[in-house]
């Protein structure tokens, strides 16, 4: 039993999350971080209780024991949604996680067949997951990945942050292959970290959205890093950074098409040791929750509610420009 494929017809209306995660991170697991999985099974639930419809979801990290990059994780993701829980596959929009920085050949072959064989919905990129510096999706063999979604009219959604937060997931270089690519659409998760010129640039690229996921540790976080100096000089927005939903009003309010809601659940709570860079680690100790993401969003008006998690999502999701 498949699901038909979703249309912005059918998703009219819907609570949309448009960050989630699916499967094992083994790393982290290993690592003894968490979390480290989520079946759709439990993320249907936590959607139930919220009072959400319908998520994006990719997988959490790449397993050790694939041939290639995120192998075993993409074909899982899809196993999962239309065969083991066909009676819940109409509430998920499964992406695949790609890797531009190595095997891209192996992954993209069996991405194409995965695509061809079931609903994708778009490409999901981790680079400091996979360690690999994004701007490797703007040259040499990652440039691959571009031409499979503009093949498959399919949107990328990239972990970022601003340059020096780590040594992989430069905004700033998402932004030049963005501006340089308007063919693709790109969502930028996590908000950018409130920087102001990253945020205002983001808003001037018509094929480029910003999202939320995990909101109320991304505010921590960022104080954090405004504290160790990381986000020295950077101009960053002016937030009482313990209210989530003042995070979420402000950025809706100065950046009213850009901003995407999304949870990155199970991620919303991150504790873990990862590496950052070629000998630079941080410790991460943030917890948030489910209810928390969901209430910044569902605190809003009801207008700012149907943008933020309805028409921007479906605008990333399935059209060609934001204006
Ligand atoms: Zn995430």
């Amino acid at each position: 039993m498949q699901p038909p494929r979703h249309t912005p017809a059918s998703l009219a209306g819907k609570v949309i999350d448009a960050h989630g995660h699916i499967g094992i991170h083994s790393g982290f697991y290993a690592a003894g971080g968490y979390p480290y999985c989520q079946s759709v099974e439990g993320l249907y639930y936590r959607q139930r209780a919220a009072g959400v419809d319908v998520n994006v979801v990719f997988p959490f990290g790449s397993h050790p024991s694939g041939a290639f990059p995120y192998e075993l994780d993409n074909r899982r993701l899809l196993k999962e949604v239309y065969e083991f829980c066909p009676e819940y596959a109409e509430r998920f929009l499964p992406f695949l996680c790609l890797d531009p920085g190595g095997q891209v050949p192996e992954q993209l072959a069996a991405a194409r067949a995965l695509i061809q064989a079931q609903a994708v919905y778009g490409i999901k990129i981790n680079p400091v997951d996979c360690r690999s510096p994004i701007r490797r999706l703007g040259t040499g063999a990652g440039r691959a990945v571009l031409e499979l979604a503009v093949e498959f009219d399919l949107p990328l959604v990239i972990h970022a942050v601003p340059q020096g937060v780590d040594e992989y997931s430069t905004a700033e270089d998402i932004l030049d292959i963005a501006a340089a690519e308007p063919r693709v659409r790109f969502c930028l998760a996590h908000a950018l970290l409130f920087h102001l010129d990253l945020l205002d640039q983001a808003n001037r690229l018509a094929n480029v959205w910003v999202d939320t996921a995990a909101i109320k540790i991304q505010m921590e976080l960022t104080q954090q890093l405004i504290r160790n100096q990381t986000l020295r000089g950077r101009r960053l927005m002016d937030l009482d950074w313990h209210d989530p939903r003042a995070g979420i009003r402000q950025l809706a309010e100065a950046y009213p098409d850009l901003i995407i809601w999304g949870t990155d659940s199970p991620a919303y709570t991150f504790i873990t040791r990862r590496q950052q860079g070629n000998d630079q680690w941080f410790d991460f100790r943030l917890k948030g929750s489910y209810e928390a993401e969901v209430d910044a969003l569902m605190a809003q008006d009801t207008a700012t509610i149907r943008r933020l998690a309805n028409t921007n999502p479906l605008n990333w999701l399935f059209h060609e420009r934001r204006r």
